[in-house]
């Protein structure tokens, strides 16, 4: 059985920086996000219960799904998010263990990037969870110029998700990016020293 890592984290609190770190390292990363794109794709099994949800609106002419336009529909009404979480995360759920039991049998040691580890219930599959928190105002600013979006939409996308600290509680370690990247990827190092002992 493979030791396995769930890293979480908030919307641009550095989940993904740390994770490039450990790619470029040789390590497995299962990204949930990613995962999550796939199966948005026309033809994927996301793509055809969300058109069926929210109507040709969501459609661009391509007939790829409009992420932007999903992503203000799903997170400026609670009963938008309860609905995608609810039932995009069955389906997300099945992918996801499918692909852990591959990852099962031929690494000694992986790790899965989950943004909703903790509201999905996800802990239980990991043996250890690393969580990746910076402080709001750094979040909100890191935010609004990764996505170029404006402040009011950058708070309202923080407002839908758990705040850092209540994650901060439920984490085994948690590593501490209001640094700059380069601290980030120290405690890093200093979690996969530990585990080698
Ligand atoms: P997540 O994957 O959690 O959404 P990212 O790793 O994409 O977050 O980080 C969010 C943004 O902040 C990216 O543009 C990234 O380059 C930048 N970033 C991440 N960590 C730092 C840091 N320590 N200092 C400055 N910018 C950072």
């Amino acid at each position: 059985m493979a030791k396995i890592i769930g890293i979480t984290g908030g919307i641009a609190s550095g989940k993904s920086t740390v994770t490039e770190f450990l790619r470029q390292n040789g390590f497995e990363v299962v990204d949930a996000d990613a995962v999550v794109h796939q199966l948005q794709k026309p033809g994927g099994r996301l793509y055809q219960i969300i058109v069926e949800h929210f109507g040709d609106k969501v459609l661009l002419e391509s007939g790829e799904l409009n992420r932007p336009l999903l992503a203000s529909l799903i997170f400026s009404n609670p009963k938008e998010q309860e609905w995608s979480e609810r039932t995009q995360g069955e389906i997300i759920r099945e992918e996801l263990a499918a692909l852990r039991n591959q990852l099962d049998q031929t690494e000694a040691l992986f790790f899965m990037d989950i943004p909703l580890l903790f509201e999905q219930n996800y802990a239980s599959w990991f043996n250890e969870t690393w969580l990746v928190y910076v402080n709001r105002d750094v979040q909100l600013d890191r935010l609004m110029k990764r996505d170029q979006i404006s402040k009011e939409a950058a708070e309202s996308r923080l407002n839908s998700q758990w705040p850092l600290e209540r994650k901060m509680v439920l984490a085994g370690h948690s590593l501490d990016n209001n640094g700059n990247q380069k601290q980030l990827i120290t405690q890093v190092v200093h979690l996969l020293e530990e585990m080698r002992l």
